[in-house]
This record gives structure tokens, sequence and C-alpha cells, in this order.
């Protein structure tokens, strides 16, 4: 390992500070440029205007955090987020109906992002081998199409221009990315890029929770259902820091998000089952309604350049980023990160690894890619640009075991450990594949009825307000 080695790593938000810190374990100093200022505390910022939005950590991202950064898991639970059983602690209507709460087989952690970006900012930070620039911009990446030699940045203040030298550079600057353009610059071929876009939109509001229904109540989720061919409607309340329920109601294009306060519990009503809705119907609203239209697939193939400069590196969502829906983006960061610091370990990056280094990068993104395009084909009117087999020729098949899956998850504890596994990205997702998953597939079912209701309980109901028959004769249309 050579510590008199320099990389600059472009954009300071989870990717970004997940690669920082890997990069400083094995090198010398790592510059860190960041558009924004990063605040103090757990705050909102322009640079991160999802933040604005529900964001959960699955079990699969967080243990890798925590192999890479001991204690900031129990430091996020200790500001306010919670961990949150998979599906024990959760009440979800899926695509094919409501979800028995199975005991926890994984979890998610939940917290507003501003929490989870400063809890990881101050472990990350801590290291003096990482210098932070902040409200410094890159602008275009400095060498040819064999070598990457640096960076020209440009101060957000003034536009005082500088080249940061560096032995790698790191683009984590998110979904907004110049990196093609960059590439072009240096005399490359243009990345391919594949994307799927169902015309996800987000619509996000505040809620002061009533007594108790915070900490230990559920989180609740009411999918769409696609097989019914209209523009998917979804819903999710989950309870935060703070005393806070924090609603997200979305939908894939067409589906008519409410973008106005007057429109949301109305749109919360026309969900498949109106549970959302009636928890959301007597509480006090505490914010405006943010709306947000990020939401499309969205892969890059670096490793299909036929060369790949050295010293330069993309992770994070500048490399692939996902319906925010499946929750996958900051794992799939993370992983990533992962795969980068078993790469660094013992290699300092030689002529020619740095393309080696990508593919492998670009491989850990390759199951939430492949999880969220695949499921938004099924929606109407999603615009499919993509060239991967899978998403095109492959895909009818895919989504038929799909189907058959989510039915069969519902009401069988086997088939939906295994699918929460890999849904948290806690395995991979050739186990939906494996010889012994397709053994459990055939198995007559465990004996329990599907769900015909919400499964709370009356305890849970009663700390939300709601009644029991009440809630039946809504979902009857009473
Ligand atoms: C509505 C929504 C909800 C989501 N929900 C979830 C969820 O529940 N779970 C989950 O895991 N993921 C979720 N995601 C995805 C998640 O937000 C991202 O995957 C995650 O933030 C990691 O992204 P990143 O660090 O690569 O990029 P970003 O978070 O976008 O950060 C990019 C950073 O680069 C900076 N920057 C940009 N350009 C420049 C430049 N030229 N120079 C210097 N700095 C620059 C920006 O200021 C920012 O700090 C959601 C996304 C959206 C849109």
């Amino acid at each position: 390992m050579d510590r008199s080695r320099h990389a600059v790593v472009l954009g300071a938000s989870w990717a970004g500070l997940l690669a920082a810190h890997v990069v400083a374990r094995h090198w010398g100093s790592v510059t860190l440029v960041e558009r924004d200022v990063l605040p103090d505390g757990p705050e909102q910022r322009k640079g991160l205007p999802q933040a604005r939005h529900v964001h959960v950590l699955w079990s699969g991202g967080a243990r890798i955090v925590e192999g890479l950064l001991p204690g900031t898991i129990d430091r996020a639970l200790a500001a306010g987020a919670r961990k949150v059983g998979f599906h024990e602690d959760v009440v979800t209507l899926t695509s094919h109906g409501w979800q028995h709460r199975f005991p926890a087989r994984q979890y998610v952690i939940m917290g507003g992002r501003p929490l989870l970006d400063w809890v990881l900012r101050e472990q990350v930070l801590a290291d003096e081998r990482i210098d932070l620039r902040q409200r410094t911009e890159a602008v275009t990446l400095v060498g040819d199409g064999r070598r990457v030699s640096g960076v020209e940045v440009r101060a957000v203040d003034g536009g005082a221009r500088e080249i940061l030298d560096a032995d790698l550079v790191i683009d984590a600057t998110g979904r907004g990315s110049g990196l093609r353009r960059w590439l072009s610059a240096l005399g490359l071929p243009p990345i391919e890029v594949d994307i799927v876009d169902a015309g996800i939109a987000y619509a996000t509001r505040e809620f002061v929770a009533p007594p108790g229904a915070t900490a230990g109540f559920p989180a609740v989720n009411v999918a769409a259902d696609h097989r019914v061919r209209e523009p998917g409607r979804f819903g999710v309340v989950f309870p935060q820091e703070g005393g806070r329920w924090m609603v997200t109601l979305s939908c894939t294009r067409g589906g008519g998000l409410p973008t106005r306060a007057e429109d949301f519990l109305p749109y919360a009503q026309s969900l498949r089952d109106p549970l959302v809705a009636r928890l959301i119907g007597s509480v006090e609203a505490i914010t405006p309604v943010f709306v947000s239209h990020i939401g499309a697939n969205r892969r890059l193939y670096p490793e299909r350049l036929g060369r790949w400069p050295d010293g330069l590196l993309v992770l994070g969502d500048s490399l692939a980023a996902f319906n925010p829906i499946h929750g996958h983006g900051m794992s799939a960061a993370a992983r990533a990160a992962a795969v980068l610091d078993g790469r660094l370990a013992g290699n300092d990056l030689g002529p020619g690894d740095a393309h080696d280094v990508q593919r492998a990068i670009s491989e850990s993104v390759d199951d939430p890619w492949i999880m969220a395009a695949s499921r938004d084909l099924d929606f109407v009117d999603c615009r499919n640009r993509s060239t991967d087999p899978r998403l095109t020729e492959g895909a009818a098949v895919t989504q038929q075991f799909v189907d058959l899956i989510a039915d069969k998850a519902r009401c069988s504890r086997a088939v939906s450990d295994l699918v929460t596994d890999v849904v948290s990205m806690s395995a991979p997702q050739s186990e939906l594949g494996s010889s012994d998953f397709l053994a459990l597939m055939q198995q007559p079912d465990e004996g329990l009825a599907p769900l015909t209701g919400p499964p709370l309980t009356d305890e849970e109901l009663a700390l939300a307000n709601l009644d029991r028959h009440h809630s039946e004769a809504l979902r009857a249309g009473g």
C-alpha cells in the first residue's frame, strides 16, 4: 500500500462519504469536493432534495456501513432513527394483497435522510486524512483518454478555478453527474446508458404523530397493483424521529400526484386501501407538500468501454440510480464502497487496474438495478430505453415469475423470508432461481389464510385513534 497516494472524491453525500472513507483507509489523503455547505446537524440542504422524502437503509446496506464504520448504526439509532423489522414491524398491502407480519428476518434503518447523512458525515469526517472542500464544484476532468490526473474545480462563491491533482478521481456527484460529458472532452466514446422510466413522482408531507404512535408504531405501506393496467399509486406512513409521521404519496406516469395540500388527503383516499388516509385524516400537518419527479432507473456501463482511463472510478447514483420506491440507492452505494475497499487492500491501482475495479463496482449494482427496472416495466406507459436483454426479450417471463413469488410470499413465511433476504440486499437475487427456492415455491401453502384487511393489532389501532369496525366499513365502501 502506498500511503503517499492522493484521491479526490467528487460529491459528499452518501456514496462520496463512504468512498472517501475507504480510500483514506488505504491511501495517505483524500480531498472531498462538495458543491454545498454541509450542515452541522440533521438539516436539509440544497444538493440533497430527495432528503425531503422518506428514506430507509436496508439491512444489507446497514451491515456494510457498520463493517466499514463501526458504531454508525448505533449512533443513528441514538439520534432517533429506528430499526424496523421486516415484516414484523410493517403493515404492507403488496401488489397481491396484505402481507402477514412474519417474525423479523431483516430490517431497515428508518430515519430522516438529514439525520442518516449527518451521522455518517460525523463518522467519516472525523478522519484527519480527509480534507473537505465545501462550496467547490467539479467542472471537468484533467488528463486524457488513457489517464485522469486530476479535476478542475470552481469556487461556488467567486468562481475561482483550480486544478486538484490526484492519483485517483472518484465521481459520486449523483444523478446529475457530468461524467459522460467529461469523458467525451477527453476524447472517449460515449458511455452506454440504459433508462427505464415509469415516471415515478413523490409528494411528501410531515404530520404530528398521535402520542405513542411513533417508535413502536408499524410502518405502513400501501402499494399499487400493476396488473390493473392503470398508473400505479402508492402511499406510506413512516414514523420518524421527533414524534413525526412522514407520509409519502407517489405514483407512476399519469397517476395524478397531489402537489397541493388540499389534494393530499383525497389522493390518499384513492389508494387501493384507505388506511393511509385514515391515519392522516385527523392528525396535524407540519410541513407543506414537497414534490420530486426524480425516479427513473438509469444505469451507465463504463465497463463496456473498450478503454477506461486509469485514475478514474464512478459509483453511487452517478453510476446507477433506481426507482426510489425500492429504497436501494444507499445500500448499493455501500456495496460499491465495500468492493472498492476490498480492491484497494494491497492494490495501488497500477496501469489498467481502474477498469477492473470499475467492472467489479458495476457488477455490485446489478441486483438492485434489475430488481427495480424489471418491476417498473410492469407499469403502464413505462418508457424503456434499455439494451439489457433481461429488460427486453426476457422481461415477460421474469414478470410472471415475480408475480408468482409475490402471491406466494403473502402467506408463506419460508418464501417471504427468502424474498426479504434478497430485497434487503442481504442475499443475491440469484437465490430466487436456486433449486431450493424453486422447491419452496412448489410446496403447499403453510395453512395461513390470506388477510382481508391490514394486520394492525387492537393496541396499534387504538394508538392511531382508529377502530377496527370503522376501518373495515371504509374498506367495504361504507
Ligand atoms: C425521492 C427519493 C427517495 C429515495 N429514497 C431512498 C431510500 O429510501 N433508500 C435508499 O437507499 N435510497 C433512496 N434514494 C436514493 C438515494 O437518495 C441515493 O441513492 C443516495 O443519496 C446516494 O446517492 P449519491 O451519494 O450517489 O448522490 P447524491 O445523494 O445525489 O449526492 C450527490 C452529491 O454531490 C454533490 N454534487 C453534485 N454535483 C457536484 C459537482 N459538480 N461538484 C461537487 N459536488 C457536486 C451534491 O451536492 C451532493 O452532495 C431516494 C432517492 C430519491 C430521489
